[in-house]
Parts: structure tokens; sequence; C-alpha cells
């Protein structure tokens, strides 16, 4: 990343503020990419631990229908790549598309076998509660079970144990 000459101002920013993130949000390393399920990762970008929310990239290479679940927390998404969509809806999500889903919203995610590879960068609110098609709870996720999911992968593939804490705050 180039540097550039950094000004100070007055009154500028507190020392008790957590630090900035600044990174490529689609890595040279493929390594960073933490696989989620069979041909599904995620590539943590803001792991928040004082809101509960997590910010990430989604890629997933391969069609199908992946995990149902519930969200009782806004989430909010722009496609990078790809389409996708919800079984639960009759919209498509295209390139350039932001997408808010509301707390509340129970949704499947599709990607259909036209789609090579699909990439979203999403903001999620609190857990997300997977569900099975009588809507028991099976798994829930949220920013800790993130990081711990982050963490293992780093440790296997290498890049060690604190790899992702640059992305914790
Ligand atoms: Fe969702």
């Amino acid at each position: 990343m180039a540097l550039a000459k950094v000004v100070t101002f007055e009154r500028s920013t507190p020392p008790e503020a957590p630090h900035e993130i600044v990174v490529q949000a689609d890595p040279d390393d493929e390594r960073v990419w933490v696989p989620q399920a069979d041909r599904v990762w995620f590539r943590p970008l803001m792991l928040n631990t004082l809101q509960g929310s997590w910010t990430n990239l989604l890629k997933v290479k391969k069609a199908g229908v992946f995990a149902r679940h519930r969200h009782p927390a806004p989430v909010h998404g722009y496609v990078i790549k790809g389409s996708w969509r919800y079984l639960e809806h009759d919209w498509v999500a295209r390139p350039g598309n932001y997408v808010f889903e509301p707390p509340g919203e129970t949704h499947t995610l599709t990607v259909d076998a036209d789609c090579e590879e699909m990439i979203t960068f999403f903001v999620i609110q609190g857990p997300l509660i997977y569900i099975d098609e009588k809507g028991a709870i099976i798994q829930y996720e949220d920013v800790f079970t993130k990081i711990e999911m982050c963490r293992q992968h780093y440790v296997k593939c290498g890049l060690g144990k604190s790899f992702v804490d640059q992305f914790v705050r």
C-alpha cells in the first residue's frame, strides 16, 4: 500500500479510539479466506466484539442451496461478483446491488448453476441462527464463533494464531 504523508490537526483522533483497519479486501494470499462449508469461504474484515457484529466477504464457488437461517438483527450486503438469491424471495442479487436484510429475515441462500463464483460484502449484526426445514434451531454463529473459526484456520494454514487479531476490535 502506498505511503502518504501524515498530517496532524488540533483535536485529532483521541488515543482511546480503536485503530482503523485498511486491508486489501480480496486478498492476494488465498489462505486468508476461511473455509465455511464445501466451496464456501468468508474473508474477515472487521470482527466487532463490542457491538456483536462482523464484516466480511462471502465467497461461494458452487451452485446449490445453503443453510437456512434467521437474522434477529439487521444485515447489509453489497454484491461484488456473481449472483445469488433467497428461495423465499423473487429477486436476484447481482453485482452492484445493495441488499438490506431486516431483523426477522429468514432465508435460504441459493446460487444458481449459471454462476461460477459469487462474492458479496456483508455487514452482519447480532447472531446468525441456523434452522432446519421444520423451523427448529440447529446452530448459531456470532462474532465470537467467527473469530474462533478464523483462529483455527489460520493456525492450520500457517498464517498463525494471531493473524486474526488485526481484524478484531
Ligand atoms: Fe442471511
